[in-house]
């Protein structure tokens, strides 16, 4: 292991609470986990994040800055053993996993285990607790090894964790034959409908039977459950959530709202940004308040190259200032490559395409900026409602269904492209939203008009409620504070079990 240890963190009181973040190591997991550990770190806890090494050079910076200005936050780095699951070297960076061989990764996530248990009993302070990613069933045994109770952390809301697990428990796909057929999910009061197609369950795909099954036993078996949401956002699904699991489950959220400074959310999430975070907020600084729409797909899907050109001359047809983010435009054909060209120079000045990272958070905190096409990702999802932005709801898979609906049903931000079926992570289907339902459905959250202006309102109060949660007697600041109080009482290494 490569951890960076020694230092101030090192002289707290013997009580103080050391957690150890186990995150899952692909963007949306890394992110919300880091920000999560800092917000424990500046309320005296220790933090440690655990990482293999592309993802920890992802979040040295954050983490260096972080311990530059006294935070007691470690990165622990860990080699992922890629060659034992025939996986090429580096593939411990997701953009370098082969197609077809995301279950070897996931196997090779487990081997973990045995170096994360020496380093955390050679390198003191003992862990008080580990907070693994819901995904890593294998920190079960680590944290059973280690004698120390082991939370769960969900960087998804507890809307749609409580629906999947209920059409699971309730076994309502049993009486359908077909995929897309919907069944109403059991014991909600809202009446939401979803398909097998858009929310299987987690894992649930050919190749990932024996994760899924494993998964849930260790969800089932775990000591309580951190959460990126906030209590005022959805009360009844928090209460849903944790009495259905019958364990404690502290909303922590949003941890995007930790960052406070364009330096540290600039660097949030990746080495690099492909774009020069000034260059971008003085380019939003040129533009009406409200009027830029910001559109992206996160972080791991990959356009088809047919979609890319259709949403562009959606937005273009918009009339509306945009700044679009294309993931990996190394992927495009000179055709793809030359559309962009050509839609820049038409809309020079109206239209920002930023081709790699982009600064998200910063962006969508612009007083410039209105909207935000998004995939639903919860982490997009979840800054869109901080920043109180209206969306237009484009899933593609895993949760960003059932975000959807959060958005669109529950909570009247959103206004839906229409996506029936997953596009996985790459959109084989080639074309599947055409210009003009994109062109409408911008039109529908940025032009105002009774439901627009509706939306709008709803985005700002809720934003409002989001900004109240993380401040002195908010909901998200009082469990983070009494999460730390709950681990420094039993710190020691003793178990809570
Ligand atoms: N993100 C970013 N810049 C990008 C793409 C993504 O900062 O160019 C961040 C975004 O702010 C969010 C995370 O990466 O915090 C993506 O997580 P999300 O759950 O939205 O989607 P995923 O990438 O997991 O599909």
């Amino acid at each position: 292991a490569n951890g960076t240890g020694t230092g101030h963190e090192d002289v707290g009181s013997a009580a103080r609470a050391h957690f150890v973040f186990v995150p899952l190591m692909y963007q949306g997991h890394v992110i919300p986990a880091v920000d999560t550990a800092l917000l424990l770190a500046t309320h005296g806890s220790l933090a440690s994040v655990v990482a293999t090494p592309s993802n920890a050079a992802r979040i040295r910076p954050t983490v260096d800055l972080a311990r530059r200005s006294g935070l007691p936050i470690r990165l622990v780095e860990l080699p992922l053993d890629c060659a034992a699951e025939g996986l090429p070297e580096g593939a411990d960076d997701v953009d370098k996993i082969p197609l077809g061989l995301e279950v070897n990764y996931f196997r090779a996530l487990t081997l973990l285990a045995g170096p994360l248990e020496r380093h955390l009993r050679a390198d003191p302070p003992y862990p008080t607790c580990i907070v693994s990613d819901f995904c890593h069933a294998w920190t079960v045994q680590v944290a059973a090894s280690l004698k120390v109770p082991r939370l769960c952390f969900f960087s998804m809301c507890a809307f749609c964790v409580l629906c999947q697990h209920n059409v699971e428990r309730y076994n309502s796909y049993d009486a359908v034959a077909d995929d897309n057929e919907p069944v109403v999910v059991p014991g909600v009061e809202r009446r939401i409908e979803v398909t097998r197609a858009q929310a299987p369950g987690f894992f649930r795909a050919p190749g990932f039977e024996k994760l899924a099954d494993e998964i849930e036993l260790a969800l089932a078996e775990s000591d309580g459950i951190v959460m990126n949401s906030f209590l005022e956002m959805e009360p009844e699904y928090v209460a849903g959530y944790a009495s259905a699991r019958n364990m404690r489950l502290w909303t922590i959220g949003p941890v995007s709202l930790y960052h406070q400074h364009a330096e540290t959310l600039a660097k949030r999430g990746n080495t690099t940004t492909a774009v020069d975070a000034d260059e971008c907020l003085r380019w939003l600084q040129g533009k009406e308040p409200s009027t830029v729409i910001y559109v992206s797909f996160g972080s791991i899907v990959h356009a088809d190259p047919k979609q890319t050109i259709e949403l562009g001359l959606g937005l273009e047809a918009s009339g509306h200032p945009f700044v679009w983010v294309l993931k990996n435009p190394e992927q495009y054909g000179e055709d793809v490559r030359e559309f962009l060209r050509d839609l820049e120079e038409r809309v020079a000045g109206r239209g920002m395409l930023i081709r790699g990272w982009s600064p998200q958070v910063l962006i969508l905190n612009h007083a410039a900026v209105g909207g935000f096409v998004t995939h639903c990702g919860w982490n997009s999802t979840l800054e869109a409602i901080a920043a109180g932005l209206p969306v237009v709801t484009w899933p593609h898979f895993s949760d960003q269904f059932l975000n959807e609906k959060l958005a669109v049903e529950v909570l009247g931000i959103g206004v839906s492209v229409g996506i029936k079926e997953p596009l996985l992570w790459v959109a084989k289907k080639g074309l599947v939203v055409g210009r003009e339902v994109v062109e409408a459905a911008v039109r529908s959250i940025m032009d105002g008009g009774g439901e627009g202006e509706e939306r709008r309102r709803k985005a700002l109060a809720l934003s409002e409620k989001a900004r109240a949660a993380v401040q002195n007697g908010g909901s998200s600041l009082g469990n983070l504070l009494d999460l730390i109080k709950h681990f420094e009482v039993d710190a020691g290494g003793c178990t809570t079990h």
